[in-house]
């Protein structure tokens, strides 16, 4: 096993979380094996500040649930324990081990889909065993904070400094068990702007159809770390080149490539979310989302209205199929899908430019985000100036009301029992 000195990674340990630090000590001393590892150590050897660390470590989950009141195991495919500490939650991984004896192992702890996905990934092995099970060499560096060493058993500094996102093993194997790795293998090279070993790179072309078979809810887990992370021009950028932007979001990257205008749409939304983050404003995945999906709705509102349908209705019944085909590949929770949507039937409203209902669409606690898609639809090419000018003067004529109260027309909230009223 290489071993690298202090000086030679150069790891500032006054950066290594205090709680992680325990947990590997706690561990140690009640006889088991664990060290820091994964982003947190790819990031410091960076000179960045990890947003979390994780620990690994020999102990089984049951073993580490017991050494840590209030901890629990969660995950079925992959099990993992959350340890807390004080306001920290340490993720404590068990080391990982091969899959290739499976006449020992339990449906619990291995079980393989026809076309080599990994159902479940819960096979214990050694150290050696776990640097070689994860995803890319520059996730696989164990830091000892007794020791102050980093174990490099896959050569991840030499990819640190070669500023290479390389995968570990057979790249085609390795997506085939977790396709998801692929999405983690583009996102890492837009964040750390590192480039793609070859054969890394060439696998993908092959692979992307097997990402169809990821259950939506975890690719709408992924689709929030790869465009609500700050990169998310540059991660787009990639996915679109290779390929793999269409297993997210199939009808809008189809709808990307016929039309400049929605790409054009899609990118500036990136973009701003992009600055948002950069400049610490709060950001929504509910506006990306809108973004994003708003050609394909467009289209299917057209379609509506062409056949007769009203515009209110039309942009409703748009909105619910879109959504809920989109909901096949990513499963965006209700609490996005709905203010997604609300933009969505705005913008008629705000394309008509009623003055009866003025007040009502001001006050609205989606104005502002419904504008905001308005202007971006403007800027990619829609003939949409009138209607902006106008909703940019109201807001200056009627700053008092903006977004202040929930307007009636569109809060037709459930009846809420009336709150009993307290007696003076
Ligand atoms: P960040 O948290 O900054 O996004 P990370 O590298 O810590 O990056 P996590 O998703 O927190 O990413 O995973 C922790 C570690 O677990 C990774 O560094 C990697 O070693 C391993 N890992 C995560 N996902 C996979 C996977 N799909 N296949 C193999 N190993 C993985
Ligand atoms: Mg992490």
């Amino acid at each position: 096993m290489k071993v690298v000195t202090a000086d030679q990674h150069q790891i500032d340990p006054s950066l290594i979380s205090k709680a992680a630090g325990d947990i590997v000590k706690k561990l140690r001393k009640a006889g088991f094996d664990a060290y820091i590892v994964g982003g947190a150590i790819r990031d410091l050897m960076l000179g960045g500040h990890p947003k979390d660390f994780d620990v690994a470590t020999d102990a089984t989950p049951e073993q580490v649930r017991n050494i840590f009141k209030g901890s629990r195991i969660i995950g079925r495919r992959f099990q993992i324990v959350h340890v807390r500490a004080g306001r920290e939650i340490i993720e404590v991984t068990t080391f990982r081990g091969h899959h290739d004896s499976p006449e020992e192992t339990t449906a619990q702890q291995s079980k393989q889909s026809s076309k080599g996905l990994l159902l479940r990934d819960n096979v214990y092995g050694s150290l050696e065993d776990d640097a070689a099970r994860r995803d890319l060499t520059v996730n696989a560096m164990y830091y000892d904070p007794v020791a102050h060493t980093v174990l490099d058993q896959m050569n991840g500094v030499a990819d640190i400094h070669a500023r290479l996102i390389r995968i570990i093993g057979d790249p085609k194997t390795r997506y085939r068990e977790d396709p998801v790795r692929m999405l983690r293998v583009l996102r890492f090279s837009a964040k750390l702007q590192f480039d793609l070993e070859s054969d890394t790179e060439y696998a993908l072309d092959d692979c992307g159809a097997l990402l169809s078979e990821i259950p939506a809810a975890r690719l709408f887990d992924e689709f929030l770390k790869l465009f609500l992370a700050g990169y998310a021009r540059s991660t787009f950028g990639l996915l679109d080149q290779h390929g793999l932007f269409q297993y997210l979001f199939p009808e809008p990257a189809h709808a990307l490539s016929k039309s400049d205008e929605a790409r054009k749409l899609v990118l500036s939304a990136m973009e701003s979310t992009d600055r948002r983050i950069a400049a610490d404003k709060p950001v929504t995945p509910a506006f990306l989302l809108a973004a994003i999906l708003w050609p394909v709705v467009e289209h299917r509102y057209k379609m509506l209205t062409k056949a007769g349908e009203h515009p209110v209705p039309a942009m409703h019944s748009a909105g619910q199929q879109i959504t809920a085909e989109a909901c096949l590949h990513i499963a965006i929770p209700k609490r996005f899908s709905i203010p997604m949507r609300e933009m969505w039937e705005f913008q008629p409203k705000l394309e008509r430019m009623q003055p009866k209902k003025l007040k009502d669409i001001l006050a609205s606690r989606r104005f502002r985000a419904a504008y905001d898609l308005l202007l971006l639809r403007r800027d990619a090419g829609a003939e949409l100036s009138e209607a902006c000018d106008f909703w940019t003067e109201q807001q200056v004529t009627h700053a008092d009301i903006v977004g202040t109260a929930p307007s009636k027309a569109e809060y037709e909230a459930p009846k809420r029992r009336p709150r009993r009223r307290r007696r003076p």
